[in-house]
């Protein structure tokens, strides 16, 4: 069943660069509501659990210490169609290939340092949710 919730993280370069406030001012700009948010650091070992379904593949190693390189801002957020309007506003994991106006497309530096995540099925939204955030914390 489809819900109305995503999970998403501002990530190392969003962060670093100043770009957090002006992210998030899109994302609530695009209509969601914002249930859970924090700044923490993922070790690499936890964002090798994190991105744990891409551990075959060739980026695996860099993407791992890419995103254990500094603070990140996971959130969990509210909209209708969330899980599939999210992604339309990052835009494309390719920075060069996202339409202009996307997040990706305005603020990403590379295609791993491409400042937010999302998430790609209702499913994975609630596993991801999960794992930065207790029950409690998404009221
Ligand atoms: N990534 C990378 N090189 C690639 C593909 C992906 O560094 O060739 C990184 C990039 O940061 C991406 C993340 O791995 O956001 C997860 O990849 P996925 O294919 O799930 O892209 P996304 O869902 O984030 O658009
Ligand atoms: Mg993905």
């Amino acid at each position: 069943m489809a819900t109305n919730r995503t999970f998403t993280m501002l990530k190392p370069d969003a962060v670093a660069d100043g770009n957090s406030g002006a992210i998030i001012k899109l994302i609530e700009e695009a209509g969601f509501k914002i249930i859970a948010l924090k700044k923490t650091l993922l070790t690499p070992e936890l964002a090798g659990k994190f991105y744990e379904v891409h551990a075959e593949r060739p980026f695996y190693g860099e993407l791992c210490q890419y995103m254990s390189s500094g603070p990140i801002v996971p959130m969990i957020l509210e909209k209708e169609n969330a899980v599939a309007d999210f992604r339309k506003l990052i835009g494309a994991t390719d920075p060069s290939k996202a339409d202009e106006g996307t997040i990706r497309k305005l603020f990403a530096k590379s295609m791993s340092a491409n400042a937010i995540h999302g998430s790609d099925s209702d499913e994975n939204a609630a596993i991801e949710g999960a794992f930065f955030f207790s029950t409690v914390e998404q009221f």
